[in-house]
């Protein structure tokens, strides 16, 4: 699928929950955000079936997010439907880890290939300042297991406010050394006000290259993280919303009023 400005979307993000387990202070105010109605929010079928619909339009790579996609109950379920699905080369998730000592085996087993894994910070007190729950201890547990059980490749994804020189940063460098992962750096982006950066060691924010759609966990299919366009799958069909959606795919973003970072994934 290319787009108006000849750039090939093959890299679908799906976000299956816009509950958090977590209160990110550069993501979520503190009392957290009004759920979505569960009749809102797409059944794991609808999901699987606009996966495949994707696929067969030229989609290759799949992300599960959220929200944090591990508080979506059944996620094992939803991995497994969407694994089977073929023509999909790449199948990650984007975790904050809290519940992976109990979910990396069995995402590993339903066919899962990689994992993004959110960690700013590797001391205890300032995880839990950022965070607003005091939680470090068992995501670093869930990073060993997630090392355990052998994905293809776990990458830390790290919140700064400027740059990788920061104390919080370095620490989360110095722990991805020691535990032989990567890791990539992500300025702090503002959706409201449209500021937004080219991620540090990966093709986030660099419009010229963009290759994605989003789905949002109440069935919208998003051009753009920093756009208030998208388009409802349960009105326009699968087929349809995406066609919309790649059609609408502007230049270059802007901002968004509409979409949060915990209802787009990120
Ligand atoms: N809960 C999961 C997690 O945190 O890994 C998945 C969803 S989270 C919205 C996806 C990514 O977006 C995380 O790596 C997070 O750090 C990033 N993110 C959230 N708000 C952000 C912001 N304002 N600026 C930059 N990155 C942000
Ligand atoms: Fe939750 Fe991820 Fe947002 Fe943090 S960044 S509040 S873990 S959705």
């Amino acid at each position: 699928m290319i787009d108006s400005y000849g750039r090939n979307i093959t890299y679908l993000r799906i976000s299956v929950t816009d509950k958090c387990n977590l209160r990110c202070t550069y993501c979520m105010p503190e009392e957290g955000v009004d759920e979505l109605k569960h009749s809102d929010l797409l059944t794991f079928e609808e999901i699987a079936e606009f996966t495949k619909c994707a696929v067969s339009m030229g989609i290759t790579k799949v992300r599960l997010t959220g929200g944090e996609p591990l508080v979506r109950r059944g996620i094992v379920d939803l991995v497994r439907m969407i694994s089977d699905i073929e023509g999909i080369e790449d199948l990650s998730m984007t975790t904050n880890a809290i519940l992976l000592k109990q979910y990396a085996k069995p995402l590993r087993e339903a066919g899962l290939q990689r994992l993004n894994i959110s960690l700013d910070s590797v001391d205890r007190g300032n995880y839990a300042r950022i965070t607003r729950r005091d939680e470090l201890p068992a995501v670093l547990e869930g990073i060993d297991e997630a090392i355990e059980c052998g994905f293809d490749r776990i990458k830390l994804n790290c919140v700064v406010q400027k740059d990788r020189n920061e104390p919080d940063a370095l620490g989360v460098a110095a722990y991805a050394k020691e535990k032989g992962l990567d890791v990539r750096f992500i300025r702090t982006m503002n959706l409201d006000t449209g500021e937004f950066w080219i991620v540090d060691g990966g093709t986030g924010g660099d419009c010229s290259i963009c290759n994605r759609i989003r789905l949002s966990a109440d069935g919208h299919v998003l051009p753009c993280l920093f756009s208030d366009i998208g388009f409802a799958v349960r009105e326009y069909g699968n087929r349809e919303a995406i066609e919309k959606a790649i059609g609408a795919k502007p230049e270059k973003g802007t901002l968004s009023r509409s979409h949060e970072f915990y209802n787009v994934g990120g």
